[in-house]
């Protein structure tokens, strides 16, 4: 029945030059999506509307599905695109959508007119009054409700005519590429993958990159973070993963440092690494998936302590929400199944026994001092060794 769909996005604060940049991010990021579905599609934009019209056949819910991995989309109607030719023939056209579309239910209604076309001979009200009265002449079981109808019926008078009134959510947000770059910490675990939707959504790409230290873990649980950023990448478009092995580093800080400090020793190196992979490739901030107490290296102490090694702005989004929050939208982005898969990540080999929660700044500081002998060559040689793998 559909042919095309009218995309609704947010529009709220964007305005003048800005607009143009938000949208022509959004119809790129749109036709990348569909040039992944069978359909062949074209992106029509008209006095602050844009439209898909599929030319030829398509398949409709694979079509949804796309759309609703945009951000930047409120929400996407299908819509039944018509020529002008005069009322009578809308009234046709009219009927015919409603019978299609809700037969002999029992429902409210009530029509919303938009003449943009100020060359068609009647008025919107008119239009309302007119399309309603025959509605209510051919379906005895609706009924007209203006203030709180089950369904509007929308009818967009322009050099064609859009008829629709059904609004499938989009993801929201804003496109992808209207906020720069970030560099997202990604494990293997339920959080990460999330916070890089959650920033990603805001219209900021991602890059990745992922520490592994293999003997100590597999190359299965590497696959499985290769995996998680493919998941993700369906929403944010392409993601260079860098895989850094941090192995001889882990071993020299366990070798060296106390063993309550290891884990907050450990992510300072962490965001020492991918703050460099950062500012080396053009990102503006980091993303972690951390959040207030969930682990010991998540208390307020330890967060400030981490912190404490990064001048670039770092984006925790799920900083307040708990476990279960996180969960649901893991499973909403469809992440979850394969973070739950049981393979070791490098911070779980290594942790200690008894790890400080409430570590002191300017003790860890002094503790690194321990490191240096041979800390920077290994991390020259961690960079020296990176694995760059282009997700798409
Ligand atoms: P997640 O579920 O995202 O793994 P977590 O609850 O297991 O998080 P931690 O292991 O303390 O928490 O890690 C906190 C954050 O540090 C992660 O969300 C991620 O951003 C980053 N991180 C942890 N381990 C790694 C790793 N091996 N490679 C890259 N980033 C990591
Ligand atoms: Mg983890």
């Amino acid at each position: 029945m559909f042919q095309a769909f009218l995309i609704k996005y947010g529009e709220i604060g964007v305005k003048g030059k800005n607009r143009y940049v938000f949208e022509n991010a959004l119809v790129d990021r749109m036709k990348e999506v569909l040039a992944e579905t069978d359909g062949t599609f074209h992106i029509i934009r008209e006095q602050g509307r844009i439209y898909v019209e599929a030319e030829g056949s398509f398949d409709y819910d694979e079509t949804i599905e796309a759309l609703k991995r945009v951000f930047g989309i409120v929400g996407i109607c299908p819509v039944v695109l018509t020529e002008d030719h005069g009322f009578e023939a809308l009234s046709e056209t009219v009927l015919d959508y409603m019978q299609k579309m809700y037969g002999d239910k029992t429902m409210t209604f009530k029509v919303m007119t938009r003449r943009v076309n100020k060359r068609f001979p009647m008025e919107s009200m008119e239009v309302n009054a007119e399309l309603g009265g025959r509605i209510l002449d051919q379906f005895p079981n609706m009924k007209v409700d203006v203030h709180h109808p089950d369904v509007i019926l929308h009818v967009e008078l322009r050099h064609n005519i859009g008829i629709y009134s059904e609004v499938i959510p989009g993801p929201g947000g804003m496109p992808l590429g209207t906020n720069g770059r970030s560099m997202l910490l990604l494990s293997g675990g339920i959080d990460s993958p999330v916070a890089g939707y959650m920033v990603a959504k805001r219209g900021v790409y991602i890059d990745a990159v992922y520490f592994h230290a293999p003997p100590y873990t597999s190359e299965r649980a590497k696959q499985k973070v290769v995996d998680l950023a493919r998941l993700v990448s369906r929403y944010t478009g392409p993601i260079r993963l860098h895989v850094i092995n941090f192995t001889d580093i882990q071993m020299y800080i366990y070798e060296k440092c106390p063993h309550d400090e290891l884990t907050i020793i450990m992510r300072r190196y962490m965001m020492r690494i991918a703050q460099k992979l950062a500012i080396d490739t053009g990102c503006l901030a980091l993303i972690t998936g951390e959040s207030i107490g969930q682990v010991a290296s998540q208390t307020v102490q330890s967060l400030a302590a981490t912190n404490d090694v990064c001048t670039l702005p770092v984006f925790r989004p799920l900083i307040a929400f708990d476990k279960e929050d996180i969960v649901t939208i893991s499973k909403k982005i469809n992440t979850y199944e394969t973070s739950i898969l049981p393979y070791e990540d490098c911070c779980t080999t290594f942790v200690a026994k008894h790890p400080v929660t409430k570590p002191r700044v300017d003790l860890i500081r002094k503790s690194e001092i321990l490191l240096q002998e041979e800390i920077d060559q290994m991390m020259e040689r961690a960079f020296a060794t990176e694995e760059i793998i282009e997700i798409k």
